[in-house]
């Protein structure tokens, strides 16, 4: 029986399995992959504070470094779900189950594709879902951003401050986005809308984007837009599939918890990019790693007072 089972080794998962282990629990850290998370697939970062600069799989090996020199073990398993006993929760993989008296759930999610021509081929070459990451690196360039909800809008505002122009591709003629967010954009002089359009293939050189072919819905007339980049903004789709069955996600997949990191089951916390937020960064993830690693400490510490008292 582990005191604290955390699911995925993203920088959220590492940073509550340092605090835990920190604290003298015994640690468990299951991951499907290699420890890092989205971080392996990050080639710069320049956001996260004490680094200028850093690249992802970098960060990721000295946060794991950090994250496992108090005793965390490690496990390779891809998490099924999460089985509530009262006093102890079952986290069953493939082919292992495992007790643990508290879960950290920290799966994080994925930037859902558009799935067109050229979007995987230049993919960190021009093509990203991130502007607070990469935006940086497109100063003075033309920027097409596809989408029409908040992240959307509001990431176009953002790259307004490096791009020469953004325009935004939109499927319909109206955006998802919060009205206060539209106006913004809307009063943006850097930002302009091509409406009722899809992008249906990104295009480029040998080497970087050179441009989208665009398609409008209504009319079918195909046009050629050329850009530099193109930041990509259609929706998250959080790794919670195994979490479904125990009630813990709500009706859009994700983990709604309070600012402690509680789910709605006792014992169960979710940190980082899988819980309903704001903003998904590896600071946040991160802050949100450090509040559950301490909850867990102080959960564990309450129910070893209440069976005294019983
Ligand atoms: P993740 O990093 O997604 O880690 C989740 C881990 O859980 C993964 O390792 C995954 O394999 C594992 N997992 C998932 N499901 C299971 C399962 N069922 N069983 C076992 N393991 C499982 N943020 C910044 O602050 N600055 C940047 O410059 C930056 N650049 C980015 C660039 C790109 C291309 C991308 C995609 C994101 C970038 N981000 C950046 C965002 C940042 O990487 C994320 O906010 C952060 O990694 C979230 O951390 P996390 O631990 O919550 O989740
Ligand atoms: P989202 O709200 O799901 O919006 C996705 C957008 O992409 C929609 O406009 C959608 O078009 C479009 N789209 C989806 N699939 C597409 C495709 N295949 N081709 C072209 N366009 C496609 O996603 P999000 O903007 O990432 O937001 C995710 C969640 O985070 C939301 O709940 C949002 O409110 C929240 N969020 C909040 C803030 C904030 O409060 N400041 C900021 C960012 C995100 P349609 O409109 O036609 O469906």
């Amino acid at each position: 029986m582990y005191d604290v089972i955390i699911i995925g080794a993203g920088p959220a998962g590492m940073t509550a399995a340092l605090y835990a282990s920190r604290s003298n629990l015994s640690v468990l850290m299951i991951e499907r992959g290699a420890p890092g998370g989205q971080m392996n697939n990050t080639a710069e970062v320049e956001n996260y504070p004490g680094f200028d600069s850093i690249l992802g799989p970098e960060l990721a090996i000295k946060m794991y470094e950090s994250a496992i020199r108090f005793g965390v073990e490690n496990a390779y398993g891809i998490v099924q779900g999460i089985t509530d006993h009262g006093e102890y929760k079952e986290v069953c993989t493939e082919d292992k189950n495992y007790q643990g008296k508290t879960v950290i759930i920290a799966t994080g999610c994925v930037h859902r594709k558009l799935g067109v021509k050229g979007e995987e081929e230049f993919a960190g070459r021009g093509v990203s879902y991130c502007a607070v990451c990469d935006g940086a690196f497109f100063r003075n360039k033309r920027l097409i951003v596809v989408g029409g909800g908040d992240s959307a809008v509001e990431e176009a505002i953002y790259l307004t401050q490096f791009a020469s122009e953004v325009t935004i591709v939109h499927r319909r003629d109206e955006l998802r986005a919060q009205k206060i967010i539209q106006e913004r954009a809307f009063a943006n002089e850097k930002i302009s809308f091509i409406w009722d359009s899809v992008v249906e293939e990104i295009k480029g050189n040998d080497m970087v984007v050179t441009g989208v072919q665009v398609r409008n819905v209504k009319t079918n007339e195909v046009t050629e837009e050329a850009a530099g980049g193109v930041f990509i903004y259609v929706g998250l789709d959080p790794l919670t599939e195994p979490f479904k069955a125990s009630g813990l996600t709500n009706e859009t997949g994700w983990i709604p918890t309070n600012e402690m990191m509680e789910t709605t089951m006792p014992g169960v916390y979710a940190v980082g990019d899988v819980r309903e937020k704001g903003l998904r960064q590896i600071t946040t993830a991160v802050g949100d790693g450090s509040i559950a690693g301490q909850q867990v400490f102080d959960f564990i510490e309450t129910q070893k007072d209440q069976q005294a008292v019983k």
